[in-house]
């Protein structure tokens, strides 16, 4: 039995990927299951039910399993005693992390916009049959990290994907299924401050001491307005918690590509050069991975 976990914090990619990913490996012929590290946001509840899928089971313990990982390759994404399972095969589309594995595996690590897009193009690969509800999946799941082909991180092979995975889905009008996943993908109504940050949180070791940040998409700024306070309040919170150096929210509007910068932290006077009157704004930033990070970690250097 292979168990196949996406990151901590669960995001769609993490979620849908997961169960394409056995889909596949049961198309080979071998056991699978895909499981999850934590809830599941609105934005997968919805692609769920669209795929008329069921969430896969809570899991966070595998000592002594075989695994896949799909979505990331980092040690501190992984489930806590990820040393002591057996690591079989990564799919991913971020940086490399610091995953090492004592037999060969399979990795599947490509420079795309989603997990799925990988996939997708194993399945062909490999001429497994791709069901409607699998579909339904990779399709959602590559239009939730490029934003709607939006993103920095979209390439060729996601539009491609996209393309042919559509008419697998019954997606006919493309831009109403985009446009309905997106409104999910913000809907923010009711969420705490805490619930907030927590949304999209990742964390990052850097320079030997622990870095946060968390990401909220939204359809405007208006939806956090009066929640700013409230938001570095629980960012400063965090940091005296957990001994963090740094801890950011980045609140980004998807229709601007617009991203304002909360942060926290005993580093957080690295930034404050770029903020105007305490406010840090960064234009066209729609990407954690590929533009809000990178630029962090050339401030925070
Ligand atoms: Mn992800
Ligand atoms: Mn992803």
């Amino acid at each position: 039995m292979i168990l196949v976990v996406g990151h901590k914090n669960p995001d769609s990619d993490s979620i849908c990927s997961a169960l394409v990913a056995e889909a596949l490996l049961k198309a080979r012929g071998l056991e699978a299951k895909a499981i999850r590290q934590g809830e599941i946001n609105r934005e997968t509840q919805f692609i769920l039910e669209k795929a008329g899928m069921d969430k896969p089971e809570l899991r966070t313990e595998v000592a002594g399993e075989n695994i896949w990982l799909v979505d990331y390759s980092d040690l501190a994404q992984g489930p806590d005693d990820i040393a002591q399972a057996e690591i079989l095969g990564i799919v991913d589309h971020h940086r490399l992390g610091d995953v090492t594995t004592t037999n060969p595996l399979e990795a599947w690590i490509w420079p795309v916009g989603c997990t799925s897009t990988i996939l997708f193009n194993l399945f062909k690969m490999e001429n497994a049959e791709i069901t409607r509800p699998i579909a339904t999946l990779m399709l959602s799941a590559i239009l939730s990290d490029t934003v709607g082909f939006a993103s920095p991180t979209c390439t060729d092979k996601d539009k491609q994907a996209v393309a042919e995975l559509a008419p697998l889905a019954g997606v006919e009008d493309l831009d109403a299924f985009i446009k309905n996943l997106l409104i999910a993908k913000t809907d923010i109504e009711g969420l705490t401050p805490a619930e907030l940050v927590e949304k999209d949180l990742k964390a990052y070791p850097f320079n030997d001491r622990q870095v946060i940040v968390g990401q909220v998409e939204l359809a405007t700024m208006d939806q956090v307005a009066d929640q700013i306070d409230a938001l570095e309040a629980d960012l400063e919170r965090r940091c005296s918690e957990e001994s963090l150096a740094f801890a950011a929210l980045m609140l980004t509007d998807i229709t601007t590509s617009t991203t304002r910068l909360l942060y926290k932290g005993e580093w957080s006077s690295k930034i404050d050069a770029h903020a105007e009157s305490g406010v840090l704004i960064m234009e066209n930033t729609l990407s954690r991975k590929k533009q809000g990070w990178p630029w962090l970690q050339g401030v925070l250097a």
